[in-house]
C-alpha cells in the first residue's frame, strides 16, 4: 500500500520511518523495511499492527545502512501478520522486494517455482516476485536490473514494485497501475507511492508512468521501459506542501 526507498548518505531507516508515516492515511495493517548493512547482508525488520510497533522496535536496536526500501501493507492475499508482512527475500536473503498492488497470476507462478525447489514462507502473492527474480538473476548474473525487467515479463496484474539486491548499491523499481514517484537530492535519490513521503527531503520529483522501470543510484537514475529502451521524464518541481 505504501513505498519508500533510500539511497544516498543518510540513514536509511529514517527516511523510510518517516515517510511510511506521511503515507498512513492510505490504510495498512502491517509495516516493515529491509536496510541493505555494511556487511554483505540485507536485514528485513516487519510487524503486523502500526507502523508505530515497527519504529518502537526499530528505535531499540537500530538497523545500519543508507540503502533501504519501507513498505505498509493492505493485505489482500494471505493474513495480516508478520510472515505475510512486506518485505519479502529470497531463501538466501540476498534479494528482497516490496510490491503494492495484485499479481494476477501469482498461483501458476508459485506452484512453478514450487516444482523447479523454490521453498514459499508467506501466503502472499507478492513473494513469487522475489522467487522469479532470483530465477531470472541466475540467466544474467550481475544485472538485477535485466533481472528484474526478465521477471516482469511474466506477471499480470498491478504493481508497484522495489528490488534490492546484497551485491548492488542500487535500487531497481518499476510500475503498472499502482503509482510510484521519484525524488531527486544531491547525492541521494529517493522513491515513495506517493509525494507527501518525500517532501521534508527533495521537492524534485519524476511521477513514473505506466509501465516505467527506473535504476536508482546515489548521483542519478535511469528510466527505460519494460522493454528495455530509454525513456525521458522531466523532474518537475512540487511547490505545495502536503
Ligand atoms: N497483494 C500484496 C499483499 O497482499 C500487496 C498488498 C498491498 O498493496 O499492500 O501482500
Amino acid at each position: 500500500c505504501g513505498i519508500v526507498g533510500y539511497i544516498g548518505a543518510r540513514q536509511a531507516q529514517d527516511v523510510l520511518v518517516s515517510g511510511l508515516a506521511k503515507l498512513e492515511y492510505r490504510g495498512y495493517d502491517s509495516a516493515g523495511v529491509a536496510i541493505r548493512g555494511a556487511g554483505q547482508t540485507i536485514e528485513v525488520r516487519k510487524k503486523a499492527g502500526k507502523l508505530a510497533n515497527l519504529a518502537g522496535e526499530l528505535q531499540g536496536a537500530p538497523l545500519a545502512g543508507t540503502l533501504g526500501i519501507g513498505h505498509t501493507r493492505w493485505a489482500t492475499h494471505g493474513l495480516p501478520n508478520d510472515t505475510n508482512a512486506h518485505p519479502h527475500a529470497t531463501e538466501d536473503g540476498r534479494i528482497v522486494i516490496i510490491h503494492n498492488g495484485i499479481i494476477e497470476n501469482y498461483l501458476t507462478l508459485k506452484a512453478e517455482l514450487s516444482a523447479r525447489g523454490h521453498v514459499f514462507k508467506s501466503e502472499t502473492d507478492s513473494e513469487v516476485l522475489a522467487h522469479l527474480i532470483e530465477e531470472k538473476y541466475q540467466q544474467v548474473p550481475g544485472n538485477l536490473y535485466e533481472a528484474v525487467r526478465l521477471a516482469l515479463g511474466e506477471v499480470r496484474g498491478a504493481y508497484g514494485i522495489v528490488v534490492t539486491h546484497v551485491d548492488h548499491r542500487e535500487i531497481v523499481a518499476a510500475r503498472t497501475v499502482s503509482p510510484l514517484v521519484m525524488g531527486v537530492g544531491e547525492g541521494e535519490m529517493f522513491l515513495a507511492s506517493d509525494v507527501p513521503a518525500l517532501l521534508p527531503y527533495t521537492r524534485k520529483m519524476v511521477f513514473l508512468h505506466d509501465g516505467d522501470m527506473v535504476v536508482l543510484h546515489d548521483d542519478g537514475f535511469r528510466v527505460t521501459d519494460l522493454s528495455g529502451n530509454d525513456v525521458q521524464r522531466a523532474v518537475e518541481h512540487i511547490d505545495w506542501d502536503a
